[in-house]
């Protein structure tokens, strides 16, 4: 069966794209079969992976729209080995268009349908907002994956995002869980990091990944590149977090 993982967080700048794409190659480095769906019309997650979003005709937009399908639209991520449905600015006028559609909150999770088991993982990079591609990131997915900074506002943004969660649940994915925490961008001398990191564990306990992903410059170098990490530098500290990542994930969710 595949596993749908959206990866969220409405706090901007906190390390979505980056644990989709390192998550997508680190997975695939270990031989699953990884889809990557772009949800955010920044594609930042497009270009990382190596995939030129101006050059784009067909995108996650016209999927969502219902004028394609999730194989028309499909490109693969060279350095990484994972497939991508990519994004551009165009998803920005989708909140909008989709006003009037059925069901719009699974548009998603219907084309999904058509790559049941053709992937291992589907990863779903969201958008850093609560809004209906977010929704539809959440009605796709069977769990949640929350990357989030140790600093002083995100607890309380992570309570907002766990009340939407209950929300989806209650009302359109009944099984939707909270997968795991994922401490990002983590430096172990700031001691606010230290001690929200405690709060984290105190409040989440064992949903709080094991995993910490460091500071590291790699990892914010490699998408100029359109390479995940672990093909940029492979011994950086970022590459041996995410992939000792992708192995705390293969672990919880075999
Ligand atoms: P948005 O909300 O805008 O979609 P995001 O949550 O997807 O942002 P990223 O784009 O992954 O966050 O990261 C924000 C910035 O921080 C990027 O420039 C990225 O390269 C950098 N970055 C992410 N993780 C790390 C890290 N562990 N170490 C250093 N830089 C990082
Ligand atoms: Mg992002």
């Amino acid at each position: 069966m595949t596993k749908i993982l959206a990866i969220t967080n409405q706090k901007g700048g906190v390390g979505k794209t980056t644990t989709s794409i390192n998550l997508a190659a680190s997975l695939a480095a270990s031989g699953r079969r990884i889809l990557l769906v772009d949800l955010d019309p920044q594609g930042n997650a497009t270009m990382g992976s190596g995939v030129n979003k101006n050059n784009l005709t067909q995108t996650i937009y016209h999927v969502l729209l219902g004028s394609q399908t999730i194989s028309a639209v499909l490109n693969t991520s060279e350095f990484g080995k994972y497939d991508l449905i990519p994004a551009n600015r165009n998803l920005a006028g989708a909140e909008v268009e989709m006003i009037d559609l059925d069901k719009r909150e699974a548009r998603l999770k219907i084309a999904l349908d058509e790559v049941e088991g053709v992937y291992d993982y589907i990863l779903i990079d969201c958008p850093p907002a609560l809004n209906i591609l977010t929704l539809n990131g959440l009605c796709a997915a069977h769990a949640v994956i929350i990357p989030m900074q140790c600093e002083y506002y995100a607890l309380e943004g992570l309570s907002d995002l766990v009340n939407t969660i209950k929300k989806v649940r209650g009302k359109f994915n009944h099984t939707l869980r909270i997968e795991g925490l994922l401490r990002t961008m983590f430096d172990p001398r700031n001691i606010l990091a230290q001690q929200v990191s405690d709060q984290l564990k105190q409040h989440f306990g064992d949903k709080v990944y094991k995993t910490i992903i460091p500071r590291n410059i790699r990892l914010a170098e490699a998408p100029g590149f359109g390479k995940p990490v672990m093909v940029h530098d492979k011994m950086s500290k970022g590459a041996q977090a995410y992939l000792a990542f992708a192995k705390e994930i293969l672990e919880a969710t075999k």
